[in-house]
């Protein structure tokens, strides 16, 4: 399932092809996407690509002044994908869900397991998460404190509630919680100031450092050229069950919290 870093890499690919670009037409071919009826999107044109959470954000501009702007929100949940084409390019059928045609080729939304979510709304406001972006300047170490306050779930746990940080995920989670040398069944309101900081410390590095990556591919993510990501050939305990922790070179375990995998390193993050 995509996570930050898998979100924002498709943000940033689609981000210099969208903006500038004109809407020609605006094709729903998933009856589960058309919820209730289309706004008018054709003659629109792309002022803003970006990530909201994990979300993928386009904003258009009006269609005439004193008229409103539209935004855009593209969860891709499972398997959701925004593929870019150039004009003229060759692109399946199978699994595509929506399309646009814009004056510069188009952009379409693939989705095998058809859980992704396409959500219009007159401002970037009303599609924003409950969470607080975890690369948001917004978010420092009294803040992050303020949020885990009086927790006493396990910190994997907290990590993937998206109501306090948004945008984490089963891998994410594990591999900033080793980062952190942390332990993922340490209760969250526990924490002190400096464990605070090594959290947020090692939330922004290991995201950062996954979205120069162009984030983790292992079955379905690919990004907006069709292509897979290469963080996981950075992950230090995320599917490495039995093999040497990069750090401390003890045997990296893997247990089940709330019926998810949770990897950890019993060496560093007692
Ligand atoms: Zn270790």
């Amino acid at each position: 399932m995509p996570e930050l870093p898998e979100v924002e890499t498709v943000a940033r690919q689609l981000e210099p092809r969208l903006v500038g670009t004109s809407v020609v037409r605006f094709q729903v071919l998933d009856p589960l996407l058309a919820s209730g009826p289309l706004p008018r999107i054709a003659g629109r044109t792309v002022l803003h690509v970006g990530r909201s959470g994990k979300q993928v954000l386009i904003g258009f501009s009006p269609l005439s002044p004193g008229d409103g702007a539209l935004w855009l929100a593209v969860h891709l949940r499972m398997t959701g994908r925004l593929i870019w084409a150039d004009p003229g390019a060759r692109t399946a059928r199978r699994h595509l869900r929506a399309r646009f045609r814009l004056d510069r080729g188009r952009l379409l939304f693939y989705d095998t397991r058809r859980f992704g979510t396409m959500r219009w709304a007159p401002s970037a406001e009303h599609v924003r998460p409950a969470g607080l972006d975890p690369l948001s300047p917004a978010l420092g170490g009294r803040r992050l404190r303020r949020l885990l306050a009086g927790s006493t779930q396990p910190l994997k746990s907290w990590l993937l509630r998206q109501d306090r940080l948004v945008g984490l995920g089963n891998i994410y989670a594990s591999e900033i919680l080793h980062a952190a040398g942390l332990s993922p069944w340490r209760a969250a309101g526990t924490l002190d100031g400096r464990e605070i900081e090594r959290l947020l410390r090692s939330t922004r590095a290991v995201l950062r450092k996954a979205i120069r990556n162009c984030g983790t591919t292992f079955s379905d993510f690919q990004d907006a050229d069709g292509l897979t990501g290469s963080y996981q050939r950075y992950l230090e305990v995320y599917g490495r069950e039995g093999q040497p922790c990069p750090r401390c070179g003890a045997e990296v375990a893997r247990a089940v919290q709330q019926q998810r995998s949770t990897f950890y390193c019993p060496g560093c993050q007692r």
